[in-house]
């Protein structure tokens, strides 16, 4: 229901644009099929994506030699779905975390704006309510309002959170972080870190840095590296998760405000072209406006 809710507005133009691409069509032809081709690129299911899912359907009108245009929704939403079985992403379904680990060091890279700072405290809120121990850790020294702004989550959710002033050292930070989650026998351990895109060598060295002075503590921290995305704004999300995974090895993917947005495509877009699990979606500002990706589910409201 959350997730229909969330996608309402993707759904709407989506089905909109597909019924503009079939009027006055009964039967799937070349041109309904230039037609779908734009429909899925400007929904931003990606490039790549849309090529290989039209491949399919023209295998489907060769093979079967007539198909209506009424069974589109029906065969894209078949299409689609195998097109994401084919990998492994997507298929969680509940906010756990890996049972061997104590504490989870989990570690939060995004731009500013995406969203990564309201990700930060779902999650934490998501794993409190599973009786977790959770620790927050304001290695974003970057902006006062970095560090502010997850303080506000950490009260909010009513979870410690380990900070310095702005300006100091993001690795102290994350290393005093996992310091006192240890002490507190932590179950997880979420680090927020400051995502500036225009220096990547930088980028990559601080993050780097913050991943060797936390390993000094727990041995084999982080154990993933969480990519928040903002799903509305669509290329740009396919831009960042290519600057982000040549920084940094980025372990999975969550994409945020997809409520506000009728790019709800860019979820399959990215889970295709990337091959790292989208594992978290945003859908609103609200504290339980954070699921978890399952593609079936995601494939299911967006066609129902
Ligand atoms: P950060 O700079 O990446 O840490 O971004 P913030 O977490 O501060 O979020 C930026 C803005 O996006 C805030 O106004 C959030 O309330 C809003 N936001 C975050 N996630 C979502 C979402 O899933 N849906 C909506 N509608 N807004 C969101």
């Amino acid at each position: 229901e959350n997730l229909d809710k969330g996608l309402e507005k993707s759904k709407s133009s989506f089905f909109n644009k597909l019924g503009k691409a079939v009027a006055g069509k009964s039967k799937v032809d070349d041109e309904v099929l230039d037609n779908l081709e734009e429909v899925l690129v400007t929904s931003d299911v990606g490039v790549n994506t849309t090529l290989k899912v039209i491949e399919r359907i023209e295998e489907r009108v060769a093979k079967d030699k007539y198909l209506g245009t009424d069974e589109l929704n029906q065969i894209l939403r078949e299409e689609i779905a195998a097109l994401l079985s084919e990998t492994n992403i997507g298929e969680e379904t509940d906010f756990t975390v890996p049972a061997d680990k104590k504490p989870y060091v989990l570690m939060v890279v995004g731009v500013n704006g995406v969203g990564k700072t309201t990700t930060i405290g779902k999650l934490a809120y998501q794993f409190k309510k599973k009786g977790k121990k959770v620790v927050l850790g304001a290695a974003d020294t970057f902006r006062a309002a970095a560090i502010d702004q997850l303080q506000v989550w950490a009260d909010r959710v009513d979870v410690p959170i380990v900070k310095q002033s702005m300006g100091s050292d993001p690795a102290s930070v994350a290393f005093d972080t996992l310091k006192s989650a240890m002490a507190q026998e932590a179950d997880v351990v979420i680090i927020d870190t400051a995502g500036r895109l225009h220096n990547k060598v930088n980028l990559m060295n601080e993050l780097t840095k913050v991943k060797r002075v936390m390993q000094k503590v727990v041995g084999d921290a982080p154990h993933d590296v969480l990519l928040v995305l903002d799903g509305s704004t669509g290329q740009n999300a396919f831009e960042q998760a290519k600057q982000f995974t040549k920084a940094t090895e980025v372990t999975s993917l969550a994409v945020t405000k997809l409520d506000g947005t009728a790019k709800g495509g860019v979820v399959i877009g990215i889970s295709d072209q990337f091959k790292i699990p989208v594992k978290y979606i945003g859908v609103g500002e609200g504290i339980e406006d954070l699921q978890v990706f399952n593609k079936f589910e995601f494939v299911d409201s967006f066609f129902r």
